[in-house]
């Protein structure tokens, strides 16, 4: 299928689906349980997973592309769904035969959810240095201990990627491990829901992980190349994903802004706010910054997507620099539709809150700038 196919469907889905649960999703904190289960039915939960397994063998430009759709009608779908793609992503970069079968097929075919859970209480932001400790049972079994925080999709997916400490208690703090989780793991128990301000259907919570037996062949790659997932799979698909998400929350509040411009109308003038110079001005600076920041999400993930080296500094900039463009763009759209746009439960309502995220999700904004400038000057890009 090509891409513009695939878009089409979200395109549709996002408007049926997504719109009618859209309010349930944000004033209930209803998990998107009907948004997810036709995603995954129109055979879109693959789209990264490769065409030999049954997916569509897409990369970082459509994850962008898909969550940007989605975004732009519901903040907590795009997240949701994009998690999942990032998950399968992770477990598709150096899977085996067996990971192929019991996680990434049932992936392409609808029938499995994934999700990140990489955050912990103890490091936060800085979700590249886990604590949780995952230690050798015996040839064939692990042992895993500890808490992560945050994970959306929360105890509706089917399985976590899961980041732990070093195997080795000697071992580097960024030679941690990684690996699938599955969720009917005897054991694996879940915090309260976390309730946002925004993105309240995401289903965040707190996985703990006492004493789970998990089996040694659902570990991701070889223990010690973590830093290359966080590098080459973690990071450029999750700052994809996420990126597309407030892209789309952003077009949302300047579409919001554009038609009530256009449409309101003064009974002393008869002119519309769209006849007024300053706010033709304001709508103006609003669209140029909301399409150098697509432009360069676009250019990040197109060149990503051909494995160019260059590609790592637009990826990084661009989560950081949607972060700014979605909260301001909001903010400015709230401002030109008046008292209406600042209503309790108005569209703009869920517009600001699901847009505060942008910034506190990890990587967060001032962690991926230092990142970027580390990398300009030549210096690791991983604090001490
Ligand atoms: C809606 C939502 C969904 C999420 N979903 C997931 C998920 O699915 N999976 C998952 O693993 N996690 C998830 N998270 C967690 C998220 O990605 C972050 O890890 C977490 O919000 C940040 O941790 P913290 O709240 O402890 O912040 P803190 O670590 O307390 O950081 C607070 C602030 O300090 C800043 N800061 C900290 N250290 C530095 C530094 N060295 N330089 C500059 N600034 C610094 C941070 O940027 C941040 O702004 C989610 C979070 C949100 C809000």
């Amino acid at each position: 299928m090509h891409l513009q196919d695939i878009l089409s469907d979200i395109e549709h889905i996002a408007k049926t689906t997504v719109s009618k649960e859209a309010t349930a999703i944000d004033q209930e904190g209803k998990w998107p349980e009907n948004s997810i289960r036709e995603l995954q039915q129109a055979g879109l939960g693959g789209l990264v997973v490769s065409k030999e397994l049954g997916g569509h063998g897409f990369g970082l430009h459509a994850i962008a592309r898909a969550c940007e759709i989605l975004g732009q009608v519901s903040g907590s779908v795009a997240l949701c769904y994009g998690m999942h793609c990032v998950g399968s992503a992770v477990i598709g970069a150096k899977a085996t035969d067996e990971q192929k079968e019991d996680f990434l097929k049932p992936i392409a075919q609808g029938k499995h959810l994934t999700t990140l859970a990489l955050s912990e209480p103890g490091t936060g932001a800085h979700f590249y240095y886990p604590q949780a400790q995952l230690l050798p049972l015996s040839e064939d079994q692990f042992i895993l201990n500890g808490t992560k925080s945050f994970v959306t999709n929360g105890n509706h997916a089917d399985s976590y990627v899961v980041t732990t400490a070093g195997v080795d208690p000697e071992a580097a703090r960024d030679e941690f491990s990684c690996l699938v989780l599955r969720n009917d793991t005897p054991g694996i128990a879940w915090g309260p829901e976390w309730k946002g301000l925004g993105m309240r259907g995401n289903s965040s919570r707190s996985l703990l992980m006492k004493d789970l037996l998990v089996p040694s062949h659902h570990l991701l790659g070889d223990i010690g190349d973590q830093l290359w997932y966080i590098f080459h799979v973690v990071a450029p698909y999750f700052l994809t994903a996420m990126s597309g998400t407030y892209l789309g929350i952003a077009q949302a509040a300047f579409n919001e802004a554009r038609t009530h411009l256009i449409e309101r109308s003064y009974r002393h003038s008869g002119t519309t706010l769209s006849q007024n110079t300053i706010l033709q001005h304001r709508i103006g600076t609003l669209w140029s910054k909301l399409e150098r920041t697509r432009q360069l999400l676009y250019h990040a993930t197109l060149e990503g997507d051909k494995e160019e080296s260059t590609a790592i500094l637009p990826i990084l900039s661009s989560k950081a620099e949607i972060g700014y463009t979605c909260v301001d763009v909001v903010n400015e759209a709230m401002t030109l539709m008046g008292g209406i746009g600042y209503s309790q439960h108005s569209r703009m309502d869920v517009l600001l809150r699901d847009a505060r995220a942008a910034h506190v999700m990890a990587p967060t904004t001032d962690i991926l700038y230092t990142w970027l400038g580390r990398a300009l000057l030549e210096q690791p890009i991983l604090d001490s």
